[in-house]
């Protein structure tokens, strides 16, 4: 999507430790605008899906999902991060390793909001390992549910994250896909170009 590629290159920062930071229109403030651009181009690319549920993580992935939401006309369920998991047997929960904060954090969604007989669409922000990724579909799969399509923003395509998602066979989506970037020019390569 050549509008966030634009944009990437425009204001994306780069720190150490292959981290992308885009603070400034995705991740901390959001420019709408171009979060409405994604959400129509993930309708775009998963139009032959039916789609019952959007499910995110918090917290970056659920204003992403929220727009996008509005044109599959479905809920978003966003995984929420739980200090302790709720053992009551009311929830599906498993355990995620953050990739920028270098913790796990448990999660959960009450079985109250997927069962078996959704058809989902998982949607992140960014794919670096895939651990988030990995997460999702097994709270999506413990639920009897199917994960129909994978919409990510920001994939790090030279990070191991893709290729584990797609060799599990799973229909991904990257808006764009990060090959290589240079923390000392700042100079970052994508895909396709
Ligand atoms: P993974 O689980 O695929 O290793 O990492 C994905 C998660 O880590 C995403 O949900 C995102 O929040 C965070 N993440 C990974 N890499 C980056 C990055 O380069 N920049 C930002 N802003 N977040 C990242």
């Amino acid at each position: 999507m050549q509008q966030l590629i634009d944009r990437i290159r425009k204001d994306g920062v780069l720190k150490p430790g292959n981290v992308l930071k885009v603070d400034s229109f995705l991740n901390h403030q959001m420019d709408i605008e171009l979060i409405n651009e994604i959400g129509k181009e993930f309708k775009h690319r998963f139009a032959d899906l039916d789609i019952t549920k959007i499910v995110t993580v918090e917290a970056s992935g659920i204003g992403i999902a929220c727009i996008a939401a509005q044109y599959f006309h479905v809920p978003v369920v966003f995984a929420k991060k739980a200090q302790s998991v709720n053992i009551d047997g009311e929830v599906y929960s498993t355990q995620i390793q953050s990739y920028t904060h270098k913790r796990i954090y448990d999660v959960m969604i009450s079985k109250k909001f997927i069962g078996p007989k959704d058809k989902v669409l998982i949607i992140d922000d960014f794919l670096a390992n895939g651990c988030a990724l990995v997460g999702l579909i097994e709270l999506v799969s413990c639920a009897g549910a199917s994960v129909e399509g994978i919409g990510i923003v920001v994939e790090k395509g030279f990070q191991t994250g893709g290729e584990v998602i797609r060799e599990m066979g799973m229909r991904l989506e990257s808006l764009a896909i990060v090959e290589r970037m240079d923390v000392e020019t700042g100079e970052i390569f994508f895909r396709g170009e």
